[in-house]
């Protein structure tokens, strides 16, 4: 047999194998579907030559000429998805294609190629292929050129298109060669070995979703062939001891796979290991300067210093156009932009308009969130434009496709294309976002190196951390310091206020003179901020330490009669009631536990004092209990008043030091009963519905009485 014929088997065998592993990953990827079918295409087209090499004059020519016929169309199509070009004129050609090979095919079924001219008009249909290439070409011009827009981004890079091309071309070329008559006795048959290798490169190129440079498709072969080598010399090596014995043969043959199969997982790895490291030194150096900046990264004790490192190991290694770093605020809403880097500083407008790109995102920005959701998954939480593209295009459903789309936009209103993030332990505590139209140019368009560098990024993040907790530390200590001396200051505005109070009430406040006005404003003002000032004072303690058991129903019943027999806050008209229960034993500081019951109280009262529209009498009730079970109990008491009820928006203010919603209250009282139920291992809780209720319950753990 000649080249032609054992090459068409290899082709054959090679091509059908590509486009099932292709196909393998991905059954619903149209890219993938449509390389499949070129592939399954041309097994058949080189598998049916082979065959009528060995049994001529059947009709396996005419089979090797019906599959000759559709590579046209089938190559066509692959060539529009991948190069991702919806063009009026590409289509026409791809209409029309399908319909010659149609005809053609027909012609075939009525045997019709013995006429010579239709015998080459099915020998040059796959021409159409070049015509489609030059017009793409001819796109790519006017495209680089800004004379043309793309509807949707390409795939691949414009630079690198030109070698799918060219390659297209080459092997397009030889493989026609190899089947004229004349051509072939001159130039030696290599089409079938162009066209596999053309194939794996292909092959290569859809799944990785990127072109690769040609040191990593060396590496990728050297690792086939290496691989392949080895386990031939198992399986030669096995088989070859029979010795005529065909039970052994079987035997031999059996353990001969047992073993390949596992060898072959880690001999590629081991292979692919010394190619890698053998054939990029780019990959070395990368590794180098990578190292330099982590160990950089350690002598960083402020954060602008991380965020100039950061951005400077990015433009080093990326050399982006433009790149800048956003970090969370701290009250945790949103992210900000910190720091501008990359080769043009200023261009921080969206690409290709003179819009500002944007300088802060919420928290809940679902870039973030899809960054978290890679990460939950195991994946590389690293978003680039290109990938998400790649993304768009393999999945089924519409609503993963817009949600996708609106992550490339997302990133576009960032002025960016590539978005890594500064996670700790799952928590983004800020981003790098960088306009990278290519990889570095040593990488040719290699998208491999972010798994590379994404550890730096995460080192980062760790020594952002560590810096936060080393502010808020210093912070913390900062406001004792400053709680310290509110404390002093606090005691030395009470002193005086004394004086001054005594002094007004000598100059007789309750005369009819219009100064003594005047005086009893002093005398009220003097009072409430000794109120501020007590209370200041009270919020400053430090938690009591020494617990007793009491019995909270005594306690509660003794602070009701107390508040009752108050002649201030017995206002006439509320009704103070306490509902009874049995003994419940807590352990407490009692005084600080009837603080807050008396807070408790003194809120409903001054609520339902200020409650004018009120048609039912004021009433608080007091309630004691006792809720959930066995070790879980807990001890309650709850004070609900009937007076407005709280708005929704103060509701979460409530604890906060200060806020208050009456003009004669300090807005300490629920911080300072807060602290104080806290230090008991306790909490608050509060019910409310405006122009109802309010119904605060302070839960203590429960001591179980011996009736229990
Ligand atoms: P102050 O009572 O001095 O204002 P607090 O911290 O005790 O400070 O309370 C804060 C705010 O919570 C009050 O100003 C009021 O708006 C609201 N509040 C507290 N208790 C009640 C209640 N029983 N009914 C309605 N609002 C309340």
């Amino acid at each position: 047999m000649d080249i032609l014929g054992q090459s068409s088997l290899i082709l054959g065998l090679t091509s059908f194998a590509l486009g099932f592993s292709v196909l393998a990953r991905n059954v619903k990827n149209k890219l993938f579907l449509s390389f499949a079918l070129v592939t399954t295409l041309i097994a058949g087209w080189s598998l049916a030559y082979f065959l009528e090499k060995i049994w001529p004059g059947g009709s396996f020519y005419r089979w090797h000429l019906f599959f000759n016929l559709w590579l046209g169309p089938s190559g066509l199509a692959f060539v529009r998805i991948l190069v991702r070009i919806r063009d009026p004129l590409s289509r026409r050609l791809l209409d029309l294609t399908i319909f010659a090979a149609m005809s053609l095919s027909v012609a075939l079924l009525l045997h019709f190629d013995s006429l010579p001219w239709v015998l080459q008009l099915i020998y040059f249909a796959p021409g159409a292929i070049v015509f489609q290439i030059f017009h793409l070409m001819w796109i790519d011009r006017r495209l680089r050129a800004g004379l043309k827009r793309l509807p949707k981004l390409p795939t691949v890079g414009l630079s690198r298109r030109s070698w799918i091309y060219l390659g297209g071309l080459l092997v397009l070329s030889v493989s026609v060669m190899d089947h004229v008559p004349e051509l072939g006795r001159i130039i030696p048959s290599f089409g079938n070995i162009a066209l596999t290798a053309y194939l794996f490169f292909l092959s290569q190129a859809i799944t990785e979703q990127r072109l690769l440079n040609f040191g990593a498709l060396l590496s990728r072969f050297v690792v086939l062939l290496a691989v392949a080598f080895t386990l031939t010399i198992v399986y030669s090596v096995l088989v070859a001891w029979i010795e005529n014995s065909p039970g052994l043969f079987f035997l031999n043959s059996f353990i001969a796979s047992f073993l390949i199969l596992m060898l072959l997982e880690p001999l590629r790895t081991v292979v692919r290991y010394f190619t890698h490291r053998l054939l990029s030194k780019e990959h070395r150096r990368l590794e180098q300067t990578l190292q330099e900046s982590l160990r950089a990264l350690t002598g960083i004790v402020d954060p602008g210093s991380l965020f100039q490192s950061i951005l400077l190991t990015s433009e080093q290694i990326l050399q982006p156009e433009w790149a800048a770093i956003f970090i969370l605020r701290r009250d945790g809403t949103k992210y900000r932009r910190v720091r501008l880097g990359g080769r043009d500083p200023q261009a921080d407008t969206l690409p290709g308009s003179t819009i500002p790109a944007l300088k802060e995102i919420l928290v809940d920005h679902p870039l973030l969130r899809y960054c978290e959701s890679l990460k939950q998954r195991g994946e590389l939480p690293v978003l680039l434009d290109q990938v998400l593209e790649n993304e768009i295009d393999r999945s089924t459903s519409r609503l993963q496709r817009d949600s996708l789309a609106a992550l490339v936009q997302g990133l576009k209103a960032l002025g960016s294309n590539l978005l890594i993030p500064l996670l700790d332990g799952g928590r983004i505590l800020g981003f790098a976002v960088m306009r990278v139209n290519a990889p570095p140019e040593p990488w040719g368009s290699n998208w491999g190196l972010l798994p590379i560098i994404y550890p730096y990024y995460e080192q980062a993040a760790q020594t952002l951390r560590s810096m936060e907790v080393y502010v808020r530390q210093r912070e913390k200590e900062r406001l004792a310091t400053l709680g310290e001396m509110a404390a002093g200051l606090a005691h030395e505005i009470r002193n005086p206020l004394g004086a001054i109070k005594g002094a007004a009430q000598f100059l007789d406040p309750a005369s009819e003179r219009p100064e003594s006005r005047f005086l009893r404003v002093i005398i009220e003002e003097v009072d409430r901020l000794n109120r501020v000032v007590t209370q200041f004072l009270d919020y400053s303690k430090p938690p009591a330490t020494d617990f007793k058991t009491i019995d909270l129903s005594i306690l509660a019943q003794k602070t009701v009669e107390m508040m009752r027999a108050h002649p201030t806050k017995a206002t006439p008209g509320i009704l103070i009631e306490f509902v009874d229960f049995k003994r419940v034993l807590v352990a407490a500081a009692p005084e600080q536990l009837q603080q807050v019951l008396i807070n408790l109280i003194q809120n409903a009262i001054r609520a339902l004092e200020g409650c004018t529209e009120r048609t039912e009498p004021g009433m608080i009730r007091v309630n004691i209990d006792v809720e959930g079970l066995g070790a879980n109990q807990e001890a309650v008491i709850a004070v609900e008043d009937n007076g407005p009820g709280i708005k929704r928006e103060h509701l979460d203010k409530l604890f906060i030091p200060f806020f208050t919603t009456s003009p004669s209250g300090t807005g300490l009282g629920l911080s300072i009963s807060q602290k104080i139920i806290e230090s008991h291992k306790g909490r608050i809780e509060v019910a409310t519905e405006e122009g109802r209720f309010t119904r605060f319950s302070v839960i203590l753990p429960y001591l179980p009485t011996l009736e229990d």
